[in-house]
């Protein structure tokens, strides 16, 4: 029977920095549920007047984490909800969330077969929760993550993946769009199909592809994904905000 999700109270435990513009809110959930990778949960803050603003964050954490979920928000400068999260909640505060929620953009261990995971930003965010649960399921199927930032430093979680490459047949590569360090041997511009043909070849046409990220980067890897072959009904997506600049 489908549960009702309900409104619960859930209470920051941790605050962490990942980029200059990245935060991971850790929360404390009264009512915790087991997710499936991908899925995400809504928050709403409502103000003394009443006035009250919702919006949707993707769980970072993997489902083995019990009791607790990481959601890793970007702060979109002309924002409502973003900018108050990073600059105006503290450790101890509450404020409401309901999930975990979607059914579609999930991965979990049950699903066989290689993994192609294309991100654009914060859209690393769901992407990260499959790799976690990956590695904590011991998955060993092959997997790719292309992960597009502007800049070095806005790659999120750049430790955390550094650590997973190479294992359990992990393999990530990175393209920076607007900027390179010194040196640097990824990919140095905005997703195209050579890219996506080089990236997901291996893996062959049984692959599974979750692409996420802003519009514009969702919809020219999705079609450039299907222009090297991979069938449409094996490409998920999930657009986070409609700027692709
Ligand atoms: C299923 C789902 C999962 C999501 N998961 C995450 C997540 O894990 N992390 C995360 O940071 N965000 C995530 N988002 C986006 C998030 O819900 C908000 O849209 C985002 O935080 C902006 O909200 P805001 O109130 O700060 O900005 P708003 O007040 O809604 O918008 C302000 C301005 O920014 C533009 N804008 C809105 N969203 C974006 C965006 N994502 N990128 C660029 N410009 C934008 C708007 O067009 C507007 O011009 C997700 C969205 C969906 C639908």
């Amino acid at each position: 029977m489908k549960r009702t999700i309900e409104w619960q109270r859930a209470t920051v435990k941790a605050i962490k920095a990942e980029t200059p513009e990245v935060k991971t809110l850790t929360l404390a959930l009264p009512d915790w549920t087991a997710h499936r990778p991908g899925q995400h949960y809504d928050i709403r803050l409502t103000a003394e007047d009443g006035y009250s603003a919702q919006r949707s964050y993707s769980i970072a954490s993997p489902p083995e984490r019990a009791g607790e979920i990481d959601l890793t928000v970007e702060r979109i400068a002309d924002g409502e909800v973003s900018p108050y999260l990073h600059d105006v909640v503290l450790v101890g505060d509450r404020f409401e969330v309901r999930g975990p929620i979607g059914g579609y953009f999930v991965w979990d261990r049950t699903i066989d077969g290689p993994l192609l995971l294309v991100a654009g930003g914060s859209g690393v965010v769901p992407l990260m929760a499959m790799l976690r649960h990956r590695a904590a399921a011991g998955v060993t199927a092959p997997a790719r993550l292309l992960y597009s930032a502007r800049t070095y430093e806005q790659i999120i979680y750049g430790p955390e993946l550094e650590k997973l490459t190479g294992r359990d047949g992990l393999a990530v590569s990175y393209t920076l769009t607007r900027s390179r360090p010194p040196g640097w041997k990824g990919y140095a511009r905005r997703i195209d199909d050579a890219m996506l043909k080089e990236v997901g070849a291996p893996l062959g046409r049984d692959a599974l592809a979750y692409v996420c990220g802003p519009t514009a980067l969702v919809e020219v890897a999705a079609d450039g994904l299907e222009r090297a072959g991979l069938p449409a009904e094996r490409i998920r997506t999930e657009r986070f905000g409609p700027s692709g600049a």
